[in-house]
């Protein structure tokens, strides 16, 4: 039994089969999913999907690319941010995410990320509930901001492609490190190191669906089913049987988001 620690279900790729989307995965031994909205309107599709599949589970929140949306003139919106919170009380809600930083893209400006970051990582503390986080090539600030963040704050770095500073650093907080896709790409010494010496009690894995599909089916819509293939290359990478570290991963993934 696996669980797939990062879709996007709500996407607009998954609208022509999202049933048989579900339905795979189920039969390929994914029991749970947890779909991450990435702005208010996908945060409030990923709740409802929730009460449409059983075993499929919320994360509600603002990502960088959207930062802006977050904001009305200059200041960060309460209305917005109170809906986050009325998203992430409903049954099925587990996490706040996908929140984070993310320089690659810039696609709202980093001032707004920054902010947008610190108010909802202010908000997971409050509502007690884990943090799923995105960072792309802003290690140096994501670890400043969510440093600053009180000790009780629990999570993880999905799609960790960090180098070892960043690992590091998480690991060290008590963070989890969600592998993706990637490790199953040619040339990816770094991050099959990092999961390779990793405690195996601070990993999840995840698909990032419908992005980032794994070898072999890169290139094509990714979706929770091929969580397997990601698997399969951490259960080779840290020389275990599968079943072991499916159930290994697995039962990290209830411990930090609570699910089922
Ligand atoms: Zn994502």
């Amino acid at each position: 039994m696996l669980i797939d620690t990062h879709a996007h279900l709500d996407a607009e790729r998954f609208a022509p089969d999202r049933d048989e989307v579900v339905a795979r995965a189920r039969a390929a031994g994914v029991q749970t999913i947890i779909t991450c909205g990435t702005d208010l309107v996908s945060s409030r599709a990923t709740t409802a999907l929730c009460e449409r599949y059983q075993d499929v589970y919320a994360a509600v929140g603002v990502h960088p690319h959207a930062a802006s949306s977050l904001f009305s003139g200059q200041a960060i919106s309460q209305e917005t941010l109170d809906e986050l919170i009325a998203l992430a009380s409903q049954s099925g809600a587990a996490a706040i995410g996908e929140i984070g930083l993310d320089y690659h893209y810039d696609l709202s400006p980093r001032e707004a990320q920054r902010d947008a970051l610190s108010a909802q990582l202010q908000l997971a503390v409050e509502l007690d509930v884990p943090v799923v986080l995105h960072c792309r090539e802003a290690d140096d600030d994501l670890m400043a901001i969510v440093g600053n963040a009180p000790r009780s704050l629990r999570g993880v770095l999905h799609c960790f492609m960090g180098g070892d500073t960043l690992a590091r650093w998480a690991l060290d907080r008590g963070f989890y490190l969600g592998i993706a896709g990637p490790i199953t790409f040619k040339r990816m010494n770094g991050l099959a190191d990092v999961a390779r010496l990793a405690p195996l009690n601070r990993l999840l894995v995840e698909t990032d669906c419908p992005y980032l599909a794994p070898q072999p089916l890169r290139g094509r819509r990714n979706e929770p089913a091929y969580v397997v293939y990601v698997a399969e290359r951490l259960a080779q990478i840290r020389a275990l049987p599968l079943d072991a570290l499916a159930a290994a991963t697995s039962a990290n993934a209830r411990e930090l988001f609570g699910v089922g």
